[in-house]
């Protein structure tokens, strides 16, 4: 991608209507991206996806998704990880269809186990799901998400250096899941700046090119995500963290996950524009 664009998860809260809608709203707003949410369930069918792709197209809106949240790439249940890479499939098929750019997933969790175990079941799984998008000719990034609990697999290390490893895949770097994951750190310039230095000594300047963020406020705990906040009533220090993607000329998405959607995509717009 060439520049930063700014966008909602999921239709915006003002859109009175379905996905095809939401998009017209995205770009009245002014905003440039528009995430599909699939995060309960896979809301668009086959036959409906060639619209969404046209509208999309049409307003000049760039289109990312979000997989379900039922989803364990390092479950000891069979059927339940057949299931996991079943939506995540099931997700890109359809986005690709829709046209969009990026899907993002939480990849699983630790169940206890040894963090390097879980580490090489998850790549095994991963490995798979990219194989066979591959064979289907669905031309998607595929993205596992920094995750918002120490119970969950996904801190920006771990994906940096899976992401490494398997074409087709990059982190999701959601921000304050990383705050809220670490129980309050990671919210300074010198904090922000590593996690792009990660990402650009796995990924290289290139991948500094091609993000796919969230960012929204977040309440934690001691045991990380406890629910999104608007950013104002948050302290997530999102204006050094906008600073310092301008500093890194990052480019990508950034996907507003907070309460208010759009309203914290715009004012992440506005404080990036004006910094
Ligand atoms: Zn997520």
């Amino acid at each position: 991608m060439e520049k930063l664009i700014f966008g909602t998860a999921g239709i915006p809260i003002s859109t009175k209507g379905n996905t095809v809608q939401g998009i017209k709203d995205v770009r009245k707003l002014g905003l440039d991206v528009m995430e599909l949410e699939f995060v309960r369930s896979i809301n668009i069918s086959r036959d409906k996806a060639p619209e969404v792709k046209k509208t999309a197209k049409e307003e000049g809106v760039i289109l990312t998704c979000h997989a379900p949240y039922f989803i364990n790439l390092n479950s000891l249940e069979k059927a339940k990880l057949e299931a996991s890479k079943k939506r995540i499939l099931a997700s890109a098929r359809i986005a690709n269809l829709c046209g969009a750019y990026s899907v993002c997933f939480h990849p699983g969790f630790y169940m206890k186990m040894d963090a390097k175990k879980v580490y090489d079941n998850i790549k095994k799984q991963l490995q798979e799901i990219v194989s066979i998008l591959k064979s289907e000719e669905v031309d998607i990034w595929v993205r596992p998400e920094t995750t918002g609990k120490p119970t969950q697999f996904g801190s920006f290390e771990e994906l940096c250096e899976l992401t490494a490893e398997i074409e087709n895949t990059m982190p999701c770097v959601d921000f304050s899941h990383v705050h809220a994951r670490s129980g309050g750190k990671f919210n300074t310039a010198n904090e922000f700046k590593h996690v792009l230095e990660t990402i650009e000594k796995f990924h290289g300047k290139e991948g500094l090119k091609n993000m796919h963020i969230h960012l929204s406020g977040i309440a934690y705990t001691a045991k990380g995500e406890r629910n999104h906040l608007i950013l104002k009533e948050s302290d997530m220090n999102y204006k050094d963290l906008i600073k310092v993607w301008k500093e890194f000329k990052i480019a990508g998405v950034v996907i507003s996950e907070s309460p208010n959607i759009e309203e914290d995509a715009m004012l992440m717009q506005k404080t990036y524009n004006e910094s």
